[in-house]
């Protein structure tokens, strides 16, 4: 990347916190910071990093897209949900690249996002691990070499679980991931394999591949972050403990690769790694996210807003865990489809199914 300096929106969760780590560790410049609400962790991280723009998103949205267009800066995106979406525009059309971990954005507006960044000419770094790990499987090549990526995951919390099984699960068991620490929402995302789902359109945007070109394999370890096979039938993986610092590093020292503080992996000391095909019986949510991918248009971005919706729902202990996909697929038949996107419609479609579901 071309900036030493960066723009870290959502600053105080898990993504934000150990963008900082990666910031203190190569003393990288931190020009701006944004939280949604907790201010006095905002106000440590600004006198430690001495930053000289700081924002509270829920005073001030709109402050966002100011902090983006900061001139010469890299953009490293941690919000959470599709409010990320107008602040990756703002800075695009600004010309800073984006590190971008918000992949709700590439769900809700993905078309709209890769043309603002092909119209300004500015890239967009993946910094999901394994968009991440696609991205360095390419090295350089484009959607078109690609024959097939195989996106891995982790299962999530019930990995093995029955729908039985399901129906009697807590919100504490739901939080608690095996492999990652991470936020509560993509913590519940990857327990009901939504995340993957979610990821499934946030690839098929970034490096341009028709969802049938995409392949799920469940890998529990969380070892290899995806894999792309090529034309000749090689199939090149990407590797390493899990520990978001790695693609997080990665994204902001493109193309170079710097020392960095993760434990080293171990192949020997991990003696097997596996890999089986999801359960989609169990798990509805992958094929809700393969048929929005086909529809197009909005449908995507009804996808995630009911998917937001579904889990603040369940977070809030209204609904119960295996009602998730219910509640989504509801709203999903309910909500009215358009063949084309632009943010209008993008604004409308979520404010319609948001006041549906809160009022
Ligand atoms: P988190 O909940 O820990 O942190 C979210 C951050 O966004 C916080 O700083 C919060 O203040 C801010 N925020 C919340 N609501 C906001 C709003 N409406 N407007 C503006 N800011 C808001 O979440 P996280 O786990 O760090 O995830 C952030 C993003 O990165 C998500 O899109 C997630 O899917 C993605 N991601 C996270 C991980 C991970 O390991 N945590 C891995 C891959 C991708
Ligand atoms: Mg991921």
């Amino acid at each position: 990347m071309k900036n030493k300096q960066i723009v870290l929106l959502g600053s105080t969760g898990s993504i934000g916190i150990q963008t900082l780590q990666v910031a203190r560790l190569h003393k990288i410049k931190v020009k701006a910071l944004s939280a949604h609400t907790n201010i006095k962790a905002l106000q440590e991280q600004q006198k430690e990093f001495r930053v000289e723009h700081v924002c509270l998103s829920s005073v001030s949205p709109e402050s966002l897209c100011y902090l983006a267009a900061i001139p010469n800066c890299t953009v490293v995106n941690a919000i959470v949900g599709s409010a990320g979406l107008k602040p990756t525009i703002a800075a695009l059309k600004a010309g800073n690249p984006v590190a971008l971990a918000n992949k709700e954005t590439l769900v809700a507006g993905g078309e709209i996002v890769m043309e603002t960044a092909r119209e300004n000419k500015v890239p967009i770094i993946p910094v999901d691990s394994e968009h991440s790990a696609i991205f360095q499987c390419l090295s350089g090549k484009s959607g078109k070499d690609i024959r097939k990526i195989i996106l891995t995951a982790s299962g999530g919390a019930f990995r093995g679980y029955t729908k039985e099984q399901l129906k009697s699960v807590t919100r504490e068991q739901a939080l608690s991931h095996p492999n990652w620490s991470m936020g509560d929402k993509i913590t519940v995302d990857s327990a009901t394999m939504m995340n993957k789902g979610l990821e499934l359109i946030e690839a098929m945007r970034l490096f341009d591949v028709d969802e049938s070109k995409i392949e799920i394999v469940v890998h529990p370890q969380s070892i290899v972050h995806s894999a792309v096979e090529f034309a000749d039938g090689t199939v090149i993986a990407q590797m390493s403990v899990p520990d978001m610092r790695l693609p997080i590093q990665y994204a902001l020292t493109y193309p170079d690769r710097l020392p960095s503080e993760t434990e080293r992996l171990s192949l020997t000391a991990l003696g097997s790694l596996t890999f089986t095909r999801p359960d989609h019986d169990t798990f509805p949510c992958l094929a809700f996210a393969r048929n929005a991918a086909r529809l197009g248009g909005n449908a995507p971005c009804i996808l995630n807003a009911a998917n937001e919706a579904a889990v603040k729902l369940f977070l809030q202990d209204e609904i119960a865990f295996h009602e998730i996909p219910k509640v989504i697929a509801g709203l999903f038949t309910k909500t009215e489809k358009t063949k084309e996107i632009s943010l209008d419609i993008i604004e409308s479609t979520e404010n319609s199914i948001y006041k549906s579901v809160f009022g």
